[in-house]
C-alpha cells in the first residue's frame, strides 16, 4: 500500500462554499482515505511520501465539462477566405476545414501536447468532444493513450458524428462511439464515454433514428447559432430540442452545449428529460454567439455546468467569464452569485464527472480520488470560511498556475514545475501541426 501524507494546508474541500479549514490529507493509493484538521493527530504509518504544504491552499482538481481538444493545433492558424456572415459559415471556413484535414498523428499530438498545458493549469478531468471525420477508426484509442495513459489526466470522450461528410463517415463515427464503451473498460474511474453528436441541424433523420436506439446518453451542441435557432424551425418546422426528442436521442445524463437558443418550452423540456447544460462563455462571446441566461436553468432546477468548447487551457479564465458574462446577461450585479458559481463550478460539474466516471471526483473528501491542486495564496485581506469564495474568485484564481497538480495520488507537478519535460513534446506537435497547416492551404 503506498500511503502518502499532504500536511499543513488550507484546504478547500467543494463540498459546500464555507468548507475551508487548516489541515491535512491523508492519500492511499490514489485515494483520499481521511481529511482531517490541523489539531488533530496524525496517524502513525510508514509514510511512502510526506509533503509540507507550508500553508498553501489546496482545492479540488478543475474539471472542464465541454472541449475540443483537436482544435489545439489552431493556434495562431490563418484560413483564407475568413469572412464568415453566420455561424454555420465560421464552421465551414475554419472548425470543418480544420478537422477534416486531421490526420492520426494530428490527433494524438493535439490531445497529448493539450493534456501538457491543461495540468500545467489544474485541470484534472475533461469532457472532450472530437471531431477528426477522416480519420475515424482507432481515435478513441488514440485519444485514451495520450490523454489517460500517457498524460495520467481523467477524461470523458465522444467523437463527433455528423451527415456533413457523407453516411460512410457517419457510419464510422457512430461504431467509434459504441467502441469507446468497450475502450472505456480498460481504464476504470479514468475514462468515461458519451455518444457524440455534432448539432440537429448537420444530422439527418436517419441517424437520429439510430442513435435513439441505443441506451447512451448524448453530448451534442444545441441552439449555439441560428442554424439551431430561427433556420432550424424553418427547415425543419420545429426547435432542435423538439427534433432530438421525436427520436428518443437525449436519453438522462445526456450533455447538451451551448442551449442559447433554447425556448421556455424547450427548457421546460429539457427539466423533464434528466439531461445537463453546459455554458461556455468565453467562446460564446468570441464567436459573437449570444450567451445562455443562467437564471432559466436555475428556476427550473436544470444542472448548469461550465466547459469551455476547446477556447485555451487556462480554465480559471472560463470561470471568471461565467460570473461577468452572467451579470452582463441579467444587467445586474446581483443576478449571478459566487454562491451559483460554486454550484456550477464545484458540484454540478463534479457530480456529473463523478456520474459518468464511476468514481468521485472534484471534490476533497473520504473515498473520493486524490485529484487536487495547491497554490501558494497569501490573501492581503482577512480570509476566513465566511468569505473564502471571494478570496477564490478574486484572489486565487488569478494569481496564476498550480504549484502542484496531483491526479490520483500521482505527482504531475510540483514546485511549479511540470514533471514531464515539455520540450520535446512541444518540438514534435510543432513539426505535426506545420505539415498540417501546409495540407490546409492545398
Ligand atoms: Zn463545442
Amino acid at each position: 500500500m503506498n500511503d502518502q501524507l499532504y500536511q499543513n494546508y488550507f484546504i478547500f474541500t467543494g463540498k459546500s462554499p464555507d468548507d475551508y479549514f487548516r489541515g491535512n490529507l491523508w492519500v492511499r493509493d490514489g485515494h483520499i482515505v481521511k481529511v482531517f484538521g490541523s489539531e488533530d493527530p496524525i496517524p502513525k504509518l510508514s509514510w511512502a511520501s510526506q509533503t509540507n504544504g507550508e500553508g498553501k491552499t489546496l482545492l479540488p482538481g478543475m474539471i472542464n465539462a465541454h472541449t475540443h481538444l483537436y482544435s489545439t493545433f489552431a493556434c495562431g492558424l490563418t484560413v483564407r477566405p475568413f469572412h464568415p456572415g453566420s455561424f454555420e459559415e465560421m464552421l465551414e471556413q475554419l472548425w470543418w476545414k480544420l478537422d477534416r484535414a486531421l490526420l492520426s498523428d494530428d490527433v494524438y499530438w493535439s490531445a497529448k501536447t493539450a493534456a501538457m498545458r491543461l495540468i500545467d493549469h489544474g485541470v484534472t478531468t475533461i469532457i472532450d468532444h472530437h471531431s477528426s471525420p477522416y480519420c475515424v477508426q482507432g481515435t478513441g484509442a488514440l485519444l485514451s493513450r495520450a490523454l489517460i495513459e500517457e498524460s495520467g489526466m481523467r477524461a470523458v470522450l465522444s467523437i463527433e458524428t455528423s451527415d456533413r461528410d457523407g453516411a460512410k463517415i457517419r457510419d464510422l463515427e457512430i461504431e467509434e462511439n459504441l467502441a469507446l464503451r468497450e475502450e472505456k473498460q480498460k481504464f476504470p474511474g479514468k475514462m468515461g464515454a458519451l455518444f457524440g453528436l455534432h448539432a440537429s441541424f448537420t444530422l439527418e433523420e436517419e441517424t437520429l433514428k439510430r442513435v435513439g436506439q441505443w441506451d447512451y446518453p448524448v453530448h451534442i451542441h444545441i441552439g449555439e447559432g441560428d442554424e439551431d435557432g430561427k433556420l432550424h424551425e424553418e427547415k425543419y418546422g420545429c426547435s432542435a430540442f423538439e427534433r432530438l426528442q421525436r427520436y428518443d436521442v437525449c436519453k438522462p445524463n445526456s450533455l447538451l452545449v451551448h442551449g442559447i437558443r433554447l425556448s421556455n418550452k424547450d427548457t421546460e423540456a429539457l427539466k423533464k428529460s434528466g439531461c445537463r447544460i453546459a455554458f461556455n462563455p468565453q467562446s460564446n462571446q468570441n464567436n459573437g454567439a449570444g450567451l445562455p441566461h443562467y437564471e432559466r436553468f436555475k428556476e427550473r432546477a436544470i444542472p448548469v455546468l461550465l466547459g469551455n468548447d476547446g477556447f485555451g487551457f487556462d480554465f480559471s479564465r472560463d470561470i471568471r467569464a461565467l460570473l461577468i458574462s452572467q451579470h452582463h446577461v441579467g444587467q445586474s450585479p446581483l443576478g449571478f452569485s459566487l454562491e451559483d458559481l460554486f454550484e456550477v463550478v464545484f458540484r454540478n460539474n463534479a457530480a456529473y464527472a463523478s456520474a459518468l466516471l464511476g468514481e468521485t471526483v472534484g471534490v476533497i473528501e473520504e473515498g473520493a480520488v486524490a485529484d487536487f491542486v495547491t497554490f501558494r495564496y497569501m490573501p492581503i485581506t482577512p480570509i476566513s470560511e465566511k468569505n473564502f469564495l471571494g478570496h477564490w474568485f478574486f484572489g486565487i484564481l488569478e494569481s496564476g498556475k498550480p504549484e502542484e497538480v496531483v491526479i490520483g495520488g500521482n505527482v504531475l507537478k510540483t514546485g511549479g514545475v511540470f514533471r514531464k519535460s515539455p520540450e520535446e513534446m512541444v518540438r514534435e506537435a510543432e513539426k505535426v501541426s506545420r505539415k498540417l497547416w501546409e495540407r490546409m492551404e492545398k
